[in-house]
């Protein structure tokens, strides 16, 4: 952080600053100019407001050379944390395909699709057991059932599970069974759900909330890190904005700003940024094609039928062929999956 002073600055007032800043645990170096004197703030300047430095008279302008995220920060770990789900590395050369239903519905449903998308290629299984709905009356999720049920869909197919959490009460019960939280877009900023979740030691797979921006974004991962969880997967699942053509607007230039910025790996969700299933393919393969290291899709054995999302779930062939088309694409960046 850069701190600009006023010209003329009475040398007493820039010391009584510098005196204040210090207290942050930052060193001040100042640069004492003919008319003009700038403060250099090195060290941990994220507790600094700038706009709180500018109430002072005699300060002209503030400059934030340092992003405020730290442990997410891509210049604090140059190379790429690849974060194992259950013995499925994400953000490595290969593309990590999270599918399943948007609900767990019932043991066969979630069994029957746990099969199916396994023999396509995917290799962790999603599905909902507490669902977020905007409306109390939708379908609410099975629960802690819907938990039970995808343990024993993980217990037939050795699949790692990723699941959603809501509560920070229901930590332990997903400790024993889950392999990854995922943290939706409406809880993207829970900072308590966050805080409880970061003092475990399982991944976590972070949705950007709809109406957040990238550092916005960051700084939730960093809240997780902070408390020492430092396994987190980013996931852009599109944003709102003026269309309303599709559910959301995939934001695919998120995908190579978070992997600047960041160090962790990025997951795309095409099914709820469309909306709708048949724009799910080719917003998946944009997703690869940007760098993507992972996709969670939506895939049901009766779309037509299903309890939440139906109208954006792929159905088996139409996943199989998708599978196709983003290995032709991973095969043409040298990535495979
Ligand atoms: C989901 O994955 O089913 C979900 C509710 O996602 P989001 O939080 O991104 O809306
Ligand atoms: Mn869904």
């Amino acid at each position: 952080m850069i701190v600009v002073m006023k010209k003329g600055a009475p040398k007493q007032e820039i010391e009584l600053l510098s005196g204040w800043l210090e207290h942050f645990n930052v060193t001040v170096n100042p640069i004492i100019g003919a008319e003009t004197t700038i403060l250099g703030l090195v060290g941990d300047t994220s507790a600094i407001d700038k706009d709180t430095l500018m109430l002072n008279h005699w300060v002209d302008r503030v400059m934030k050379v340092q992003e405020p995220f730290k442990r997410a920060n891509r210049a604090m770990h140059p190379d790429d944390t690849i974060v194992n789900i259950g013995g499925v590395e994400v953000g490595g050369n290969k593309i990590a395909v999270m599918a399943g239903p948007c609900s767990v519905e019932s043991e066969a449903q979630i069994c029957e699709i746990a099969e199916e998308v396994q023999r396509q290629g995917a290799t962790i299984l999603r599905g909902g057991a507490w669902k977020p709905r905007s409306s109390p009356y939708s379908f609410q999720g099975l629960k802690a059932e819907g938990l039970d049920l995808l343990y024993e869909a993980k217990k037939n197919t050795g699949m790692p599970i990723v699941t959603e959490i809501t509560n920070p009460a229901h930590i332990e019960l997903f400790l024993d069974k889950v392999d990854c939280f995922q943290i939706g877009a409406r809880n993207m900023q829970n900072f308590e759900l966050l805080k409880e979740i970061g003092k475990t030691d399982k991944p976590v797979l972070l949705k950007r909330g709809f109406a957040n921006t990238l550092e916005e974004f960051l700084m939730s991962a960093e809240y997780i890190m902070a408390e020492g969880n430092e396994q987190v997967i980013l996931c852009e699942r599109g944003i709102r904005t003026y269309e309303t053509y599709t559910r959301n607007t995939l934001d695919i230039s998120a995908v190579p700003a978070l992997k600047r910025l960041s160090h962790l790996p990025v997951v795309v969700d095409p099914s709820h940024a469309a909306g709708i299933y048949w724009m799910v393919e080719p917003l998946a393969m944009s997703a690869v094609a940007a760098g993507a290291d992972g996709l969670i899709i939506e895939v049901h054995n009766d779309p037509a039928h299903a309890l939440s999302d139906g109208a954006q779930s792929l159905t088996y062939t139409h996943f199989a062929r998708t599978m196709g088309k983003i290995r032709s694409i991973a095969a043409a960046i040298g990535k495979e999956i």
